[in-house]
């Protein structure tokens, strides 16, 4: 039984999460992860993102204690994950990638088990089952086998058994992997409700546009190794333009020219601008009441992380060549 309970104080500034020259060689001898530091504080919403098989997985579950890590200390909430193994375990909610559950449970039970690993009381842990099920709109579905909930459902599952201990950091591994945008949108709901009442959370993720919706800070991996960890403000101010997406009231049968910004059309009725930051938006607007375009509505596009990540990923390749 693993108990939530020591002698060291932990305040604010310690951090949820610092990693310090972390390395791992599997048995193979390839370097999944090369030396690497990382910071999370208290009360982050942090990503971790990067390319497939740039380490991610690996540095979590050296993290998590899943994996042994060949050098290189880690600590939880200033407890290390070596001397203080157990607590720090009890510091951490995990959604790994893979569904490993027991498919043919009921899911209420998948969850109230869990909470036996952690010495919670089977009448608390359905309490707590119950409030987190509500919240993940599972309730319905408590009695049915975890074998019959769709991909979106497992995906909310995992969450809800990963908080039955009330972790203090959550790590969750591509959780919206195979999700459709509704239900990932209300996953990131909750996460980000869970996230502003004190959880600190780590999220790897596929859907850069879901990393910069939630996340404050970020590092990027690749090959092993970080290669920029910064807020994702600071990440995104380095784009020198912004992309607007304008709906259209007429269609356009071709592309408008303007020597002071780039134009493409997406559909007949959906133009989309690039536009030098130092540029006004009411130059570009004059130009559209000029040529007698008129703009229903406006918004700006939201993959622009994805410019940067590619940048980045660009430069490390021609460094590591
Ligand atoms: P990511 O999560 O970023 O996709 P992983 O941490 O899963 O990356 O993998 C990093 C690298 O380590 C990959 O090249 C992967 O093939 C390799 N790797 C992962 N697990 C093992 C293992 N058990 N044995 C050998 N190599 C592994």
């Amino acid at each position: 039984m693993l108990k939530n309970i020591s002698n060291k104080k932990i305040n604010n500034t310690t951090p949820a999460l610092k990693i310090s020259n972390l390395k791992k060689v599997y048995d193979n001898d390839f370097v999944a992860v090369k030396g690497i530091d990382l910071s999370v504080q208290q009360g982050d919403f942090f990503a971790l993102l990067g390319a497939n098989g740039a380490g991610k997985s690996t540095t979590i579950e050296t993290i998590c204690s899943l994996v042994n890590k060949t050098a290189g200390t880690i600590e939880v909430f200033g407890h290390n994950t070596d001397t203080e193994r157990a607590l720090t375990k009890t510091f951490i909610g995990l959604v790994p990638q893979e569904f490993n559950f027991n498919i043919f449970e009921p899911i209420i039970e998948i969850i109230v088990n869990q909470g036996g690993y952690y010495g919670i009381k089977r009448k608390e842990a359905f309490r707590r089952a119950e409030e987190l099920l509500k919240h993940l709109d599972l309730w319905d579905k408590r009695k049915e086998k975890a074998l019959d909930l769709s991909g979106g459902m497992k995906r909310r599952l995992m969450i809800a058994r990963a908080l039955i201990h009330k972790p203090k950091l959550l790590i969750l591994d591509e959780p919206t992997a195979g999700v459709d945008i509704e239900i990932r949108r209300t996953m990131w709901k909750f996460l980000s409700k869970l996230n502003a009442a004190g959880t600190t959370i780590i999220l790897t993720t596929h859907y850069l546009e879901e990393a910069e919706n939630l996340c404050h800070n970020i590092a990027i991996m690749d090959k092993g190794k970080v290669i920029e960890n910064t807020s994702m403000k600071q990440l995104l101010s380095r784009l020198q333009t912004e992309m607007f997406v304008l709906d259209l009231e007429n269609p356009l049968s071709e592309v408008p020219h303007s020597d002071d910004f780039i134009m493409s059309l997406r559909d007949a009725n959906t133009l989309e601008v690039e536009l030098d930051k130092s540029r006004s938006l009411n130059m570009m607007f004059d130009f559209f009441n000029q040529n007698n375009i008129r703009i229903l509505s406006m918004r700006n596009k939201s993959n622009r992380l994805e410019e940067l990540f590619i940048e980045l990923i660009e430069k490390n390749k021609e460094a590591t060549a």
